[in-house]
C-alpha cells in the first residue's frame, strides 16, 4: 500500500514539475523580452520626440541668432519646455561661435554654467547619469549653421514606465503561474491516474496470482494500447497455465499409475519370489543328496540374483520419481566394512583373491548417515571389483578429505588388478544398461544397472563418483560424501539400548503364542515353518476378519498381518483390532507382512496402526529378529 502511495505521489510529483518548470520559464522569458522590446521602444520614442523639439527650437530662433536676440530667444526657451516638458532640465542655444546666447535650466535646478558645447548633430544616453543629450544645428535659409541647440533630458519616465510595467507582469507572472498549478494538477490525471491504476492492477495481480482479471479500458490513446497489451498478456499467462496445470495433472496421474504399477509388479513377483527362495531352503534343510543340493543351490543363486534386479530396477524407479529418501543413523565403519567385504566372500575364496581394507588413522570409527546406501554403494563397487578380477588384489578404502567441528568428508575407494576399462568407455559405464564390452554379460553377467545406481545415490546425497582405470592393469572407483560427525554422548545411550533388544530379547522371543493371517496356502507353509523352527506356536487364519475373530476369543503375543486379504485386508483388520478389541489384545504387536518395497506402503502399514513391517522375501533370521524386536522378555 505505502510502495503504490509512493509511486503515485512520485509520478504525480513528476508530470507536475515538468508541466510547471517548463510554463514558468516561458512564461519569465516571455515578459523579459517584452520588457527589454519595450524599453528600447520608448527609448527611441523619447530620442524622436527630442529631437523633432530641438528642430522646433532652432527654427523658432534663427532671426534671435542672426540679430542676436539673446533674450527673446531665452523667453522662447523658457515658453516653450516650462509648460510643455518638464523631463528637460537643460537647454541651451550657442550663436555660430559657439557662445551660449540663451541659457534654461528647468525650474528647480539652477546654474549659472553653461553646458560644454558638442558638434552637432549629437545624440547620447547616458545611464548612468541617467540623462539624454541632444545638439542640433540651426541653419539659416540658405543652409548655413548659424547656430547649436542643446538639450538634456532626464530619463526618469522612461525608468519609471519599466518599473511599473515590472511590477504588473510580475502579479502577471505569479497568477498565471498560480493558475497553471491548478490547471495541470487538474489535468496530469488525464496520463497518470490511468498509468496508475495500471500500476496498481499489476501488482494486485501478481500477488493474488489471478490471471483471469482484465483491466478495464475505455481509452483510444497510447495509454489504451498499453491497457490493451497487459491484458492480452494476461489472456496468455491464463491459457499457458490453464496448460500447464493440465499437464502437469496428466504427469501427476501417469506418475501415480507408473508408481501403482511398480507396486502392482514388486507384489506380484515378490510373492513368487519368496515361495521359490523360501521351498529352496526348506528342501535344503530335509537332507538332499549332494546333485540334489547342487541343483538347489542354483537354484537360490539365481532367485538371489533375480531379487537383485528387482531391487535395483525398483531402486532406479524410486530415484526417477523423486520417491529415494536418505535416513539418518549412526554408521559404524568396521562392521560395515566388514559386511562388504563378506558379501563376495565366496567368489574372494574361489579365486584366492588378496583382500586389502586402508583405513587412514583420522577417520572416524562411527559418523552419522545412511548405512542401508552406503553399505549398498560399497557392496556394488566391491563385488564388481571381485567379479572382474581374476588374480591378484582387491583393497576397500576410506580416508579423510576434509574435517569441520560438525563433518567430515570421506573419500571412499575400490581399487582392483582385474580387467580394467577402455577410456573411451569410462564415461558410459554410470549410464543405465551400459556395460564396458558387447560379451561382459556372457562373461561375468550382471545388467548394467549397478553403476548408475551408485552414481545417482552418491550425487543424491551431494557426493561424487570418479573411475581410474588402465586396460590390463585394474581399476580404482572412489566415492566422496559429506557425513556429520557422531556425539559420543549418544553412542554410549544407543549402543546400551541396541545392545539390550539384541542381547535380552532374542532367547526370550522363542516359544510365543503367534497368529498368523495369511490367505495364499504356500506362504502359510512357509511362513509357519519358519516360526515353528524357533519354537513358536502357530495359529494361521485365512483372512482379516478371522484374525480379528480368532484374536478375540483366544490370546496370543504377536500378529504377523498378510496385507493382502479377502474379507477384511490386513489394513482393515489392524483398525478393527486396534478400535474393538479390549486391553491389551488391542495393543498387541502386529508385524505387517508385505510384498511391497515402496516407501508408500510401508508408511501405509505404520498408519494403519501397525507396529512394523516385513517385506517379501524374507529368511527365518530376519523374521525371528523382527518378531524379538517386539516382544519383551518372557518372565
Ligand atoms: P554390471 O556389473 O551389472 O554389468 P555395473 O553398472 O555395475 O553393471 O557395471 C557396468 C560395467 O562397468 C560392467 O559391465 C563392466 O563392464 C564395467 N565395470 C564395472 N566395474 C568394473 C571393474 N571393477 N573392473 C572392470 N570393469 C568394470
Amino acid at each position: 500500500m505505502s510502495l503504490i502511495s509512493f509511486k503515485k505521489r512520485s509520478i504525480k510529483t513528476q508530470i507536475l514539475a515538468v508541466i510547471m518548470l517548463i510554463s514558468s520559464v516561458a512564461l519569465a522569458l516571455a515578459f523579459f523580452f517584452f520588457l527589454v522590446y519595450d524599453f528600447f521602444y520608448v527609448k527611441n520614442k523619447t530620442e524622436e520626440q527630442i529631437n523633432s523639439l530641438a528642430q522646433v527650437i532652432a527654427s523658432n530662433n534663427k532671426v534671435s541668432i542672426e540679430f542676436n536676440y539673446g533674450q527673446t530667444a531665452e523667453q522662447d526657451l523658457s515658453n516653450i519646455l516650462m509648460r510643455d516638458h518638464p523631463n528637460i532640465t537643460e537647454a541651451c542655444i550657442y550663436d555660430s561661435s559657439r557662445t551660449p546666447i540663451a541659457v534654461y535650466f528647468g525650474s528647480t535646478q539652477r546654474t549659472n554654467k553653461p553646458a560644454s558645447y558638442r558638434m552637432p548633430p549629437f545624440t547620447e544616453f547616458n545611464f548612468p547619469d541617467n540623462y539624454l543629450y541632444v545638439y542640433r544645428a540651426i541653419e539659416d535659409d540658405y543652409g548655413r549653421k548659424v547656430g547649436t541647440v542643446y538639450l538634456k533630458t532626464n530619463l526618469d519616465a522612461l525608468y519609471q514606465r519599466l518599473y511599473q510595467y515590472s511590477i504588473v507582469l510580475t502579479i502577471i507572472y505569479v497568477g498565471v503561474i498560480a493558475l497553471t498549478y491548478l490547471i495541470s494538477l487538474w489535468s496530469q490525471r488525464i496520463i497518470s491516474e490511468p498509468i496508475l491504476s495500471l500500476a496498481e492492477n499489476t501488482k494486485v495481480i501478481s500477488e493474488e496470482k489471478d490471471y483471469s482479471f482484465r483491466i478495464p479500458n475505455n481509452r483510444a490513446d497510447e495509454i489504451g494500447v498499453l491497457i490493451n497489451g497487459f491484458n492480452e498478456m494476461l489472456g496468455q499467462i491464463e491459457e499457458q497455465n490453464l496448460a500447464l496445470t493440465f499437464a502437469k495433472e496428466q504427469a501427476e496421474q501417469s506418475s501415480k499409475a507408473k508408481e501403482q504399477f511398480l507396486a502392482n509388479m514388486s507384489h506380484e513377483i515378490r510373492t513368487p519370489m519368496f515361495a521359490v527362495m523360501g521351498l529352496t531352503d526348506t528342501l535344503l534343510e530335509t537332507g538332499p543328496n549332494s546333485k540334489q543340493r547342487e541343483h538347489l543351490d542354483h537354484i537360490k543363486v539365481s532367485a538371489e540374483h533375480l531379487l537383485v534386479l528387482i531391487n535395483d530396477i525398483l531402486d532406479l524407479s524410486k530415484i526417477e520419481s523423486g520417491m529415494l529418501s536418505f535416513e539418518e543413523s549412526v554408521i559404524e565403519l568396521t562392521p560395515l566394512l566388514e559386511a562388504v567385504t563378506a558379501s563376495s566372500s565366496q567368489k574372494i575364496n574361489q579365486k584366492k583373491l588378496l583382500v586389502k581394507r586402508s583405513v587412514a588413522p583420522n577417520v572416524p570409527k562411527k559418523f552419522l548417515g545412511d548405512s542401508v546406501r552406503l553399505k549398498q554403494v560399497l557392496i556394488n563397487l566391491f563385488s564388481n571389483a571381485v567379479k572382474f578380477t581374476e588374480t591378484g588384489e582387491v583393497e576397500l578404502g576410506v580416508e579423510v578429505l576434509d574435517k569441520t567441528d560438525h563433518d567430515y568428508e570421506l573419500n571412499f575407494f575400490v581399487r582392483d588388478t582385474g580387467i580394467g576399462i577402455p577410456p573411451e568407455k569410462q564415461e558410459y559405464i554410470f549410464s543405465i544398461f551400459t556395460q564396458a564390452s558387447s560379451d561382459t554379460t556372457r562373461k561375468y553377467g550382471g545388467t548394467g544397472l549397478g553403476l548408475a545406481i551408485c552414481r545417482q545415490l552418491v550425487e543424491l546425497q551431494g557426493g561424487q563418483i570418479k573411475v581410474k582405470s588402465e586396460l590390463g592393469i585394474g581399476s580404482t572407483f572412489s566415492f566422496s560424501i559429506r557425513y556429520k560427525a557422531y556425539q559420543e554422548t549418544l553412542v554410549v545411550e544407543q549402543g546400551n539400548l541396541t545392545g539390550k533388544l539384541f542381547e535380552d530379547d532374542r532367547p526370550a522371543s522363542v516359544g510365543r503364542r503367534i497368529l498368523l493371517a495369511e490367505d495364499v496356502e504356500i506362504n502359510q507353509m512357509l511362513v509357519s515353518n519358519m516360526l515353528i523352527s524357533f519354537q513358536h506356536q502357530v495359529s494361521v487364519a485365512q483372512n482379516g476378519l478371522m484374525a480379528f475373530q480368532m484374536l478375540a476369543e483366544k490370546d496370543y503375543d504377536l500378529v504377523l498381518m498378510d496385507v493382502h486379504m479377502p474379507e477384511l485386508d490386513g489394513y482393515q483388520a489392524t483398525q478393527k483390532i486396534r478400535q474393538e478389541l479390549p486391553e491389551p489384545k488391542r495393543s498387541i504387536p502386529i508385524i505387517a507382512i508385505t510384498a511391497s518395497a515402496l516407501k508408500t506402503e510401508l508408511d501405509r502399514c505404520i498408519s494403519a496402526g501397525m507396529n512394523d513391517y516385513i517385506s517379501k522375501p524374507f529368511n527365518k533370521q530376519t523374521l525371528q529378529e523382527k518378531i524379538a524386536a517386539h516382544l519383551s522378555p518372557k518372565v
